[in-house]
């Protein structure tokens, strides 16, 4: 059974992946990653995403989907995917679900879950280490970096007009798709809201229920 992290921006779904692949041997899928490994390989597929790219032109979803079998081909024997944030649409969710099918594969979706107004508030808060890049919540008061002490300042991108752009994109387009999943008994819920701990804590409830 292959895992859908879905999340909002500021609902922490970054770290949370990172740490659960960690902890369960997960082999975490994102596209991003994937397309900037896939541009550098001299193969048929790295030579199209290289030249798409270089057009300055959106990868399209059934290249996304090429990139996604791709993937599942190379993987070692009884390996569990984590898709880290895809798909994004209702149109990419079909084909997703075309290929999964097409693959002999199943999968569940985990929802780390959080309002708007979490989202909006964590994100136009939030400061990031100058040097290391380490990401620091609002509640974290000291000026510098507990890692390197570097010091911390605003994201620059943490504007709120972009914020909002990106939640409502999240709302208006993501969210259908996992209420579609949810309506076939695909989806676990997960609290975001809660201290880091008790999210973990309830993340690892969730996987087990998946992943036994
Ligand atoms: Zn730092």
């Amino acid at each position: 059974m292959d895992i859908i992290l879905f999340g909002m921006q500021g609902s922490g779904k970054g770290t949370q992946g990172k740490l659960i692949a960690q902890r369960h041997n997960l082999s975490v899928f994102e596209t991003g990653a994937e397309l900037r490994k896939l541009a550098q390989d001299d193969s048929e597929l790295g030579q199209k995403i290289k030249a798409i790219i270089e057009a300055g032109n959106l990868v399209p979803n059934e290249v996304v989907m090429e990139i996604i079998e791709n993937f599942m081909h190379k993987l070692p024997e009884g390996s569990t995917v984590l898709f880290d944030g895809i798909p994004r649409k209702m149109e990419q969710a079909e084909t997703f679900d075309t290929l999964m099918t097409r693959l002999g594969r199943d999968f569940k979706g985990i929802l780390i879950e959080i309002s708007e107004e979490v989202a909006m508030q964590r994100l136009t808060t939030r400061r990031i280490c100058e040097k290391c890049k380490e990401v620091y919540p609002a509640k974290y008061e000291a000026l510098s970096c507990e890692k390197c002490g570097g010091t911390l300042v605003t994201r620059q991108d943490d504007n709120a007009d972009a914020i909002k752009t990106r939640i409502t994109a999240y709302t208006d387009e993501t969210m259908p798709v996992i209420k579609k999943y949810e309506s076939k008994g695909k989806i676990i819920r997960v609290n975001g809201e809660q201290d880091i701990q008790e999210v973990d804590t309830e993340l690892e409830k969730a996987l087990k229920q998946i992943l036994s």
